[in-house]
């Protein structure tokens, strides 16, 4: 039709339409999920699905904005840019190349994390080592690999969890993160859980068990038990989150003995988000028959 015949009205519909086309296709081009509203015409949208990340999760757009819609005007935008993998993205952003404490003079890169967003378990650690300032990635070395085999042992992939440290950057020669990195950087884990929500934290070693847990307490009279996330690191978006401390692989990598301490702790973690019947023997006091000889030597 020609456009310069149209009437008044149906120009301003069209006008709007075709913002509202270049609007969505902002977020496509983005990569922001859950746009999961049809366009009339020229436009498909599509079907937003799953990333691999997050293959047990449900389609966040269907999730987020609680219908598809057909209706021609945009009316269901917003609630799919509160994903939580668009506000892990925007905290990363915010994060940006960090320069707020005294690590970022000896850091290659910055590790955030890394998994699914939509996680029912998170992985705490302290933070990032040689191989993962490298890498950017967390638990990427030879604690890594062991942390990988232990996550097997409890019948999940390790994508399907998420990791993450208190501290995103590498301290110089792995030395304990000091009190002023704590404070600048704690806020960030804060709010990775407050977005992701896991219904168990898996704290591990001292130092994020001490941290998460707001105590001076030892590793060792925390672990083997669940407690609860304190207001004190999360303010009531986190409510409800139990953490379970237990040693640090990199302890159990000079420890061995104590691999059945760790195990120990998995297991209440299995039972507790129902994991048990996923695994051969789910459940009992040693790693299952399906785990590979030697995966948690
Ligand atoms: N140790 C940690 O605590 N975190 C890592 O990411 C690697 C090793």
């Amino acid at each position: 039709m020609d456009e310069s015949k149209m009437n008044p009205e149906k120009e301003s519909v069209k006008i709007l339409l075709d913002n509202f086309r270049a609007y969505i296709q902002m977020y496509r081009e983005w990569g922001l999920e859950g746009v999961n509203v049809k366009l009339p015409d020229a436009v498909s949208v599509g079907a937003y699905g799953r990333t691999p990340l997050q293959k047990n999760a449900p389609e966040i757009g269907r999730n987020d904005v609680g219908a598809t819609h057909a209706s021609p005007l945009p009316t269901a935008v917003q609630p799919t840019i509160h994903s939580k993998t668009s506000l892990l993205s925007a905290l990363r952003a915010e994060i940006g190349d960090c320069t707020r404490c005294k690590l970022h003079t000896g850091r290659r890169q910055l590790v955030f994390g890394s998994g699914n967003p939509e996680a029912e378990l998170m992985f705490v650690g302290e933070a990032p080592g040689e191989d993962e300032d490298r890498q950017g990635e967390p638990f990427v070395g030879k604690a890594g690999q062991l942390l990988t085999r232990i996550i097997r042992a409890m019948g999940l992939p390790r994508e399907e969890v998420y990791i993450a440290n208190i501290i995103k950057c590498r301290p110089p020669k792995n030395r304990n993160p000091e009190p002023d990195e704590i404070e600048t950087c704690s806020p960030f884990l804060r709010r990775q859980i407050e977005t992701i929500r896991p219904k168990v934290i898996c704290a591990l070693g001292n130092f994020a068990a001490q941290t998460l847990l707001a105590t001076g307490q030892k590793i060792s009279q925390l672990r083997g038990r669940f407690h609860a996330l304190p207001p004190s690191f999360s303010d009531g978006a986190a409510a409800g989150i139990k953490v379970m401390p237990t040693f640090h692989p990199a302890y159990l990598l000079r420890n061995p003995e104590d691999k059945k301490r760790v195990w120990e702790d998995m297991q209440m973690i299995m039972r507790e988000l129902n994991l048990a019947g996923r695994v051969a023997g789910g459940g009992a006091p040693h790693p299952p028959a399906t785990t590979q000889p030697g995966d948690l030597q």
